[in-house]
């Protein structure tokens, strides 16, 4: 592979979702539809699922809805004590840092976010950039145009020059279908969109080894 840059989902892809920091902003996610919006409690996760896959998040789907403030549901989900779930992440840094093409992080969370979980698990510095929600509108990820943009944010040749790493079949396939080699990240388990699938990122090493091809 000549490769040229790697995209990095960052939820539940560079840190474990069994550390329970999702699931959290699920819950969130759930209280903001409750307070903000005044939907019925037990009518959410339905809803909840209805936007995720209608419209790639429950942000999308809620702006399409209600017109809702991206910025202030933002803040409201990821209302989070962070360092309860995330802590310094030295042998990730070194393993990021010794890939020897463009890194980005290509997420569907805010920049804000980003940079949050990326200073708790100091890694802040293993990146040539972020690819957030802002920088996708009013698109996201699974949309084709996400990955359009993200090339182009990039300035990556194409998307066969490119990994991408998601712990979501969903946002892997059409990444699939545009020619990126993709990365199944935290669950076992094959699928055509995937090229390559490792149980966690600190496996990245030995299960992808191509990552360090020149
Ligand atoms: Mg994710």
């Amino acid at each position: 592979m000549n490769l040229h840059t790697i995209f990095f989902d960052l939820d539940s892809t560079l840190y474990p979702e069994s550390n329970g920091m999702w699931s959290n902003i699920r819950q969130r996610i759930d209280l903001y539809m409750f307070e903000r919006l005044g939907m019925p409690l037990d009518e959410i996760p339905d809803l909840r699922h209805g936007y995720f896959v209608n419209y790639g998040t429950t942000l999308r789907g809620l702006q399409a809805h209600f017109g809702i403030d991206q910025q202030d549901y933002l803040d409201f989900v990821h209302d989070l004590p962070l360092e309860e779930y995330l802590q310094p992440e030295p042998q990730l840094r070194q393993t990021l840092l010794s890939i020897p093409h463009n890194r980005w992080i290509f997420t569907n969370s805010d920049i804000d976010h980003v940079e949050r979980v990326l200073n708790k698990m100091q890694i802040q510095d293993c990146f040539d950039g972020v690819i957030d929600v802002w920088a996708l509108d009013p698109f996201c990820k699974p949309q084709r145009e996400a990955y359009q943009l993200a090339l182009e944010i990039a300035r990556a040749p194409g998307p066969q020059a490119c990994v991408f790493l998601d712990d979501s079949i969903s946002n892997l396939t059409p990444a699939h279908a545009a020619g990126f080699f993709t990365v199944l990240v935290g669950e076992n388990g094959s699928h055509p969109a995937v090229d390559r699938s490792i149980p966690d990122i600190h496996t990245l090493r030995q299960g992808v080894p191509e990552l360090w091809s020149q």
